[in-house]
């Protein structure tokens, strides 16, 4: 069994269509897939309707965008009622306030000499949730800088950077409240990539563990494996599962579908967990 559990399309920043997802998620080899857009459920019908004749299995997911002290954070939600109240108002809370931050950002970048327009970035966004990528991609076509990851320094788009904006972001232990009262499962997403910013402390992981997270997302391609060794043993110190996943998002980033999985047994743990919706197969 092959399974990634972190993959994005282009309802949010990924550049796949989410049936394009699905039969990317086949060709590689997967058997099981999970769809975790920024902050919306958008990509879900379309992914589930591709599923026919694959074989693959759909879990359906979201990743919020989290912070907490002035750190940003991202948490992975499996398995929920896409339909529960509180936390869909959460989620079109923080889709909502992108957009005043996309235009913020771009007016930025325009001050800073990049000649990229809002028109153009949500020619780029399309009907995803919007965010830096899709600035980042602008950056690129404006020939400001060479790739999306170029985008993501101190002069440009990185946390803190000269043209980044923040955007309303969930405090972490009411986004596991919600996803679980909701009935999913919450994982923390690279809790230790530090290429993207500050990191949270141990003591903040271990007072999520204490509201209800679930798992460490600790296979992920930004992070070393020192970082890889240290957040397995703080799992273990906590009780918490242990995922590994690509964080896919088509052409906008390099790495691959499967480039990091899931053990079959941690898969089945938080299925088993899970009460507000069921993996999809056709
Ligand atoms: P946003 O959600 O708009 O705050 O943008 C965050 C997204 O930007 C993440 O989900 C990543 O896809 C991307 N990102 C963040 N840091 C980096 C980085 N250092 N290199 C490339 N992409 C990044
Ligand atoms: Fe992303
Ligand atoms: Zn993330
Ligand atoms: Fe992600």
């Amino acid at each position: 069994m092959r399974i990634d559990l972190h993959a994005h399309s282009n309802a949010s920043d990924g550049t796949d269509s989410p049936a394009e997802l699905v039969a990317n998620a086949v060709a590689a080899g997967l058997d099981v897939v999970a769809l975790t857009d920024h902050d919306t459920v958008a990509g879900h019908p379309g992914a589930a309707a591709a599923l026919a004749g694959t074989g693959l299995t759909l879990v359906p997911g979201a990743e919020l965008s989290c912070q907490v002290g002035g750190i940003s954070m991202h948490l992975l939600a499996y398995l929920f009622d896409p339909a529960e109240p509180a936390f869909a108002a959460e989620r079109e809370l923080v889709r909502t306030d992108r957009f005043r931050r996309a235009r913020a950002i771009v007016e930025r970048c325009r001050e800073l000499g990049a000649p990229i327009s809002w028109e153009q970035v949500q020619r780029i966004a399309g009907d995803g949730s919007v965010g830096r990528p899709h600035i980042a991609s602008a950056l690129v076509e404006a020939g400001v800088v060479a790739s999306v990851s170029d985008a993501f320094t101190p002069e440009w788009l990185a946390n803190e950077g000269r043209a980044d904006v923040r955007k309303h972001e969930t405090d972490p232990a009411l986004a596991v409240r919600l996803v679980r009262e909701a009935g999913g499962v919450p994982v923390f997403a690279h809790p230790g990539a530090v290429k993207r910013g500050r990191t949270v402390s141990d003591q903040v992981i271990a007072d999520l563990a204490a509201a209800g997270l679930a798992g460490l997302e600790v296979d992920h391609i930004d992070h070393d494996e020192p970082t890889r060794s240290r957040l397995r043993g703080l799992a273990r110190e906590l009780g918490l599962l242990v995922t590994g996943s690509s964080d896919y998002h088509g052409s906008r980033k390099t790495v691959r579908l499967g480039e990091c999985t899931t053990d079959p047994a941690v898969y089945e743990a938080l299925v088993a967990q899970a009460t507000g919706a069921k993996p999809i197969t056709a």
